[in-house]
């Protein structure tokens, strides 16, 4: 079945009652547009970012972590460009698709208004009744939409606007103003990246789609610092590792495809973007993105902290601002995706059915369940169980209700393999082992399970 075609609540339903996902803050009604990971989420939620660190950490030498704060000095924002940005008011020209400043168009075609006391209702009106051409284009205008993309707080007891800071809107900030510590630290050379894993928050003006747009969010976020001349060829590098490590998840390739940015789409600090797109049952939506953001946050940051960022060549003993590129993922996107993509509603012989996630071993949440045929036997089953997470493989055990319908549950929670103890166990020492794809089932000794579920 393509991800078109599968219902959307239905698969919201099954991950609320299985445990995936709840809506936060339930019981008081919740709070719009929040989710909570429940025991089944927040494990395929962990495994995820251990596949990720794995990739794109471990396995790439010249790749560091770092975890930094979510709270950053308000400079930081400064210098992002998040505080220019992110907080006017802005209306699209929809015949050229750009998006201005409402109070900048104003300000500059009609200097006499004074537009301090004017709503952005008022703008709007305004701009729709006087301005039919600008930036050399007839205009069609859309609404203003006032973006207050980043959270503001305070820091300290005394509640003043000198004090106030923002939840960071995305974990690259964070890394860029630690490039030099972890270059010195490091002793990298270039190209080398730097990458963490963290939560961010915006306040988005259309949050929706479940968990695909949400105001809080977690991101996998990786910059590679490089040479300019070789910065296309890392960017092209990223783009393939990223849609290879979408395909090593288990994501199908036919719900995926690439989309790169045109030129006038290009964000302001941007030299080429490509998006990959994954195709939920909304329709195709950005799952991820690599960007080659050149030199613009090294040399931002040294513009308003004034320090210096330069890297100094070993070879030509020249100093150079590195250009960057940036694979940047978002956790619970991704994880919306993984779950769309393995949901299957199957139809079995006997006009039976089954929900299954066929999710990839290594994030299925539980690899194993252990399922005692009656519970006398629930002694020899918790042996099993012991053995198996003390040998690092994650299992669950369950001992109530048909054997038929546990095995229909694990199913449904995306677990790979099943265990049935039965009283043959007690003379054979031989187990039944169940695999959640083929349904197929084998008789093998107790002593070789570890190596059948390697
Ligand atoms: P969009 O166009 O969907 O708003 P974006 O281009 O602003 O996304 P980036 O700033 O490139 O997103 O962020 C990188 C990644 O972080 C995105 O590809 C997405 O996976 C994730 N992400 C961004 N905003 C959100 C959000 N509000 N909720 C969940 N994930 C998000």
């Amino acid at each position: 079945m393509m991800n078109k075609e599968k219902n959307i609540q239905e698969i919201i339903n099954h991950l609320k009652s299985a445990g995936f996902v709840f809506q936060g803050s339930e019981i008081y009604g919740g709070l719009a547009n929040t989710w909570d990971y429940g025991p089944l989420g927040s494990l395929l939620a962990k495994n995820l970012k251990d596949f990720w660190w794995k990739e794109f950490i471990i396995k790439e030498p010249n790749n560091f972590a770092v975890d930094t704060k979510i709270l950053m000095n308000p400079k930081v924002w400064e210098a992002s460009g998040h505080v220019a940005n992110f907080s006017d008011p802005l209306i699209e020209n929809k015949l050229n698709n750009k998006r201005y400043r409402a109070d900048h168009i104003v300000e500059q075609l009609f200097p006499e208004i004074d537009i301090k006391n004017m709503s952005n209702l008022d703008l709007e009106n305004f701009i729709k009744e006087n301005v039919k051409e600008y930036d050399n284009s007839k205009t069609d205008w859309s609404s203003i939409r006032q973006f207050h993309l980043m959270f503001e707080t305070q820091q300290g007891v005394v509640v003043d606007k000198k004090d106030l800071i923002y939840l960071r809107p995305e974990t690259a900030q964070g890394i860029f103003v630690n490039f030099k510590n972890v270059q010195r630290a490091t002793r990298a050379k270039l190209p080398f990246g730097v990458g963490q894993i963290g939560k961010s928050f915006r306040n988005e003006v259309t949050p929706g789609n479940f968990i695909f747009r949400t105001r809080e969010f977690e991101q996998m976020e990786l910059e590679i610092f490089s040479y300019p001349e070789q910065s296309f060829d890392i960017y092209k590098k990223y783009l393939e590792k990223v849609w290879n490590f979408l395909l090593k998840l288990g994501i199908k390739e036919k719900s995926i495809r690439l989309r790169e940015h045109q030129k006038e789409e290009l964000a302001h600090y941007s030299q080429a973007t490509s998006d990959i797109e994954f195709l939920f049952p909304f329709g195709w939506g950005e799952l991820l993105g690599v960007a080659h953001r050149g030199d613009f946050d090294l040399k931002s940051h040294m513009l308003h902290s004034k320090e210096n960022l330069e890297y100094l060549d070993p070879e030509t003993n020249k100093k150079i601002i590195p250009h960057v590129i940036e694979p940047s993922i978002g956790m619970d996107r991704l994880l919306l995706a993984l779950i769309v993509d393995s949901y299957e509603n199957e139809k079995l012989e006997n006009d039976d059915t089954r929900i299954v996630l066929k999710l990839n071993k290594e994030l299925a949440p539980y690899k194993v369940a252990i399922l005692p045929l009656v519970k006398k036997l629930s002694k020899n089953a918790d042996d099993i169980f012991q053995f198996l997470v003390n040998n690092n493989i994650s299992a669950t055990y369950d001992e109530t209700g048909s054997i038929g319908k546990r095995y229909r549950r694990q199913d449904s929670f995306g677990t790979f393999y099943c265990i049935t103890v039965d009283y043959e166990t007690l003379n054979d020492n031989k187990i039944t082992i169940r695999n959640r794809d083929t349904m197929k089932q084998e008789r093998i000794d107790i002593d070789q399970i570890l190596n059948y579920i390697k």
